[in-house]
C-alpha cells in the first residue's frame, strides 16, 4: 500500500513531484492556486481539492513546492485548521532562517515539519541524476522516506531545519557561479564570430578537469592551510586577470561579471595571501 499524499502548489516543479507520486502509484490529492493547472494531474488518476485546508485535510502527509516564502505562509496561514497531527514538508526554495521560523510556526500549530531543497530541475525528477535535501527530525524523514525517494535521491542532511537550505544554496552558489563562467566564455569568443555549438565540447571540457580539484581546495579549506605545495598561485592568477578587462575592452565585451572577483583577488594579494593558493581568498568573504 503506497502512502497518500497531498500536493500543494503544480507549477513545473509541483506539478513534476505529483507526477511522479501518481507514476510510483501513490494516491495523491493536489491543489493549486490556479485550479486548471490541476487538470493533467487529475486525467492520471489525482484528486483536486478546492482549498488548501482541504487538501491538508485529506492526508497526513503534505508536500508543498510554491514561489517563495511568502507563497507558503499565505496558504499555510489560510489552512491553520487543518494542520494538528499534519507532516508539512516544503520543498519551496528558502533560507535557512526561513526554514527555521517555518518550523517554529508549523510546529505550534501541531504538525512535523521537514524543509528540503530539490537539487533537478522539472523533467529530472524521478529520474537517475535527482536529488533531494531534507532536513529537521531524523525520524519524522525515516518514516516518509519512501514517498521521498520517488522524487531522486533522499539526502538528510541534519536536525537544524535550516541545514537542506543551506545545502541547496551552497550548490545553486555553485551553480551560478559556473554560469557566471559560462556567460563570459561564450561572449568572448562569439565576440569573434566563433560558433558556440563548436566552442562548447571544449568549454565542458575544461569545466569538467577543473571541477576535479574542487576535493583539494576542500582540504585546505578544513586545515586552513593555502600556502602548502602551491600549484597555481594567486599572485600570479591576479597578474593574468588583468587580461580579461583588456581583452575584454578589445573584444567588445563587458567585464562586469568577473569585476568583483578581481576586485577580491587583489585584495588577497593586497593582505599577503600572493604566494597562496586562490582558495585562501574565503577567509576574506567572513563577515
Ligand atoms: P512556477 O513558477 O512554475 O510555479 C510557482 C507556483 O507557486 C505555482 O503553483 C503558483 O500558483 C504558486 N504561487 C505563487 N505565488 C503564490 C501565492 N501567493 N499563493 C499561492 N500559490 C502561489 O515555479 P516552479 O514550480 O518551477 O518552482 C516551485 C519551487 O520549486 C520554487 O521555490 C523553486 O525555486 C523550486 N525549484 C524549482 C526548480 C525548477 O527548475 N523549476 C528547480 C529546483 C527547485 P499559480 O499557478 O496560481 O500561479
Amino acid at each position: 500500500e503506497k502512502r497518500p499524499v497531498t500536493v500543494l502548489g503544480l507549477g513545473d516543479m509541483g506539478s513534476a513531484l505529483a507526477g511522479a507520486l501518481l507514476a510510483a502509484g501513490h494516491p495523491v490529492t493536489v491543489w493549486n492556486r490556479t485550479a486548471t493547472k490541476a487538470a493533467p494531474l487529475v486525467a492520471k488518476g489525482a484528486v483536486a481539492a478546492e482549498t488548501p485546508a482541504a487538501a491538508i485535510a485529506a492526508n497526513e502527509l503534505v508536500i508543498m513546492c510554491l514561489l517563495e516564502d511568502r507563497s507558503v505562509r499565505a496558504v499555510l496561514g489560510a489552512a491553520e485548521e487543518a494542520l494538528p497531527g499534519k507532516v508539512v514538508v516544503n520543498l519551496t526554495n528558502g533560507t535557512p532562517r526561513q526554514a527555521r521560523e517555518l518550523e517554529e510556526w508549523v510546529s505550534a500549530r501541531g504538525a512535523s515539519f521537514l524543509d528540503g531543497g530539490i537539487m533537478a530541475i522539472p523533467p529530472m525528477i524521478g529520474g537517475p541524476g535527482s536529488f533531494v535535501f531534507y532536513s529537521g527530525s531524523r525520524e519524522v524523514f525515516d518514516a516518509h522516506r519512501a514517498a521521498f525517494d520517488v522524487f531522486g535521491e533522499s539526502l538528510h542532511v541534519g536536525e537544524d531545519p535550516g541545514f537542506a537550505a543551506l545545502h541547496d544554496l551552497a550548490l545553486l552558489s555553485g551553480m551560478y557561479g559556473m554560469n557566471v563562467g559560462v556567460l563570459q566564455a561564450f561572449a568572448l569568443v562569439r565576440s569573434a564570430g566563433i560558433s558556440a555549438v563548436e566552442f562548447a565540447p571544449l568549454l565542458n571540457r575544461w569545466l569538467t578537469s577543473m571541477s576535479g580539484f574542487i576535493e583539494r581546495s576542500a582540504e585546505q579549506i578544513d586545515s586552513g592551510e593555502y600556502g602548502k605545495d602551491v600549484v597555481s598561485n594567486l599572485g600570479m592568477q591576479t597578474a593574468a586577470f588583468g587580461n580579461f578587462p583588456r581583452a575584454g575592452a578589445d573584444q567588445g565585451v563587458s567585464f562586469e561579471l568577473l569585476a568583483p572577483l578581481q576586485a577580491l583577488m587583489e585584495r588577497g594579494v593586497a593582505e599577503g595571501h600572493g604566494a597562496e593558493e586562490l582558495i585562501s581568498l574565503i577567509e576574506l568573504l567572513k563577515k
